[in-house]
């Protein structure tokens, strides 16, 4: 999940709360990898939530969505126009549809937060593209999550991937610190600003969360008050990945 405000020191993590961090982490990799085999022309995106539901639980964890400022379920689920933010519900998926599917877990009072975007089926030249780039972006803004870089080295390193693809960069909803809060200080932005933010230093754990589109970069909510949709009704994209900075480089921690 994504955000705008945010009202947070900035904290880094012991070793303690990092583990804690891991396990939260692989859940929300366990829950996303389990709906891309459960992906298929006709489900609903109900029982998609379910299914993330009843494997979040299972193990003993809980979900960081269902409840957040009265968001009704465990998962988003945003499909073609809808970037990010979509609720769950009675609407059957259909071959061709590009679907964004966010999954947040907690174990032992830590966040894990992630999400990626799925083709189901064959789907249109464009849009194929769009979701490999923001994969694409996503690592690269990994890759610049060491110390001694800087929160804007993360962004610089999004903007160039997602800009030579040519696809607009979602402005209104940013990445985030995330630990015993789904949403910290700092933001990350997928897009330069001014000034670089502050300096990355070993146990600040993050959540990188590029939003592209394959049009216009305009978004705005619909008015169930939570999907959020591209203005020109062209699709999107969202991968996201929750990270710690260590002394070697970035640890994935949304990873089986
Ligand atoms: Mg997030």
């Amino acid at each position: 999940m994504s955000t705008s405000p945010a009202r947070t020191m900035v904290t880094r993590k012991s070793a303690r709360e990092v583990a804690a961090m891991r396990v939260a982490g692989r859940i929300v990799a366990e829950v996303l990898e389990r709906l891309g085999r459960e992906l298929r022309p006709g489900i609903t995106t109900a029982q998609l939530d379910a299914v993330a539901e009843e494997l979040i639980r299972g193990v003993g964890a809980a979900p960081s969505f269902k409840g957040y400022r009265g968001f009704p379920a465990s998962i988003c689920v945003s499909v073609d126009d809808e970037v990010v933010h979509g609720i769950p519900g009675p609407r059957r998926l259909r071959e061709g549809q590009v679907v964004s599917i966010d999954a947040g877990a907690i174990w032992e009072g830590y966040h894990g937060d992630g999400a990626r975007t799925f083709a189901l089926g064959e789907v249109a030249g464009p849009a194929h593209r769009l979701i490999e780039t923001t994969r694409a972006a996503l690592r690269a803004g990994i890759a610049a999550a060491r110390p001694g870089n800087r929160i804007g080295d993360i962004s610089a390193a999004v903007e160039d991937v997602a800009r030579a693809g040519g696809f607009g960069i979602v402005r209104q909803y940013v990445g985030h610190g995330i630990g015993q809060r789904m949403h910290e200080e700092p933001q990350v932005p997928n897009f330069r600003q001014d000034g670089k933010g502050m300096e990355l230093q070993p146990g600040l754990c993050l959540a990188i969360e590029p939003m592209l589109t394959l049009g216009s970069h305009e978004v705005e909510v619909r008015p169930d008050g939570w999907t959020v949709v591209t203005r020109d009704g062209l699709p999107a994209a969202h991968f996201e990945e929750t990270i710690v900075v260590t002394e070697n480089g970035p640890e994935v921690l949304t990873r089986c």
